[in-house]
């Protein structure tokens, strides 16, 4: 089964493909952290890709594009969860072509929405842990631990891309290159909107929810 999570920045869609990933046994493919793990390394493609992101623009199709087939290479078995992909048309008929050539397609394409305000709200109070990769998005937890780690220990931080005015920005793309998609697979019959202002818990319920249905047809 392949699932698509897409929406705004700061919408949960890594959250909440992490909690998918264990319930449900999805490899979780994130080009977002692929991209971030790639610039901590000081890798090549992280010192190609560092601009991009620090300005919250889309880093160029092919780039992503090369990512998603070595993964896809990597992983026959075909259970994933893509978080942050496809972003673009472009890639979203790349991603369709290529799982086409190893008879697979997308089952759901789901969409998180959040208003704006939430939006701000969420992503200038969110801290995380540069070493486990917990997410902290609760201003009052963050300053009772004084910025640290409660399960490892290690000084909190801040996405360098969560600042008000690259925020606004990731927002505008959004809208402009990854919005088109909603129409697209509408037409391939696998589109699905889910309102992302509950909790974590009830968001993660309505997306089992939709997988459930699925499975249970099968
Ligand atoms: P968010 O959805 O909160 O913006 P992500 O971690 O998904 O966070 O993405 C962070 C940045 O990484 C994006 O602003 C963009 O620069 C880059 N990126 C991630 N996925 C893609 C993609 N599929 N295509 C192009 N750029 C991407
Ligand atoms: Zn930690």
């Amino acid at each position: 089964m392949r699932i698509l999570l897409f929406g705004p920045p700061g919408v949960g869609k890594g959250t909440q493909a992490d909690l998918l990933s264990k319930e449900y046994n999805f490899t979780k493919f994130s080009t977002g952290d692929f991209l971030r793990g790639q610039i901590s390394l000081s890798s090549p493609l992280g010192i190609e890709v560092k601009a991009y992101i620090e300005r919250g623009s889309l880093v160029p199709d092919d780039i992503i594009m090369r990512l998603v087939r070595i993964f896809l290479s990597e992983n026959r078995d075909g259970n994933i969860i893509f978080d942050g992909f496809p972003r673009t048309m472009n890639q979203a008929l790349m991603l369709e072509k290529v799982l086409g050539e190893v008879d697979m397609s997308v089952d759901f394409a789901v969409e998180l929405h959040l208003d704006e305000e939430e939006i701000m709200r969420r992503l200038l109070s969110r801290q995380h842990c540069p070493h486990c990769g917990k997410i902290y998005n609760n201003v009052t937890d963050i300053q009772e631990n004084g910025g640290i780690c409660s399960t490892c220990g290690h000084t909190l931080m801040k996405r360098i891309d969560d600042d008000e005015a690259i925020i606004k920005r990731r927002i505008k793309v959004y809208e402009e290159e990854t919005k088109p998609l909603v129409d697209y697979y509408k037409s391939k019959h696998v589109y699905r909107s889910i309102d992302a202002s509950g909790s974590r818990d009830e968001v993660f319920n309505k997306i089992s929810e939709i997988i459930n249905e699925y499975t249970d047809k099968k």
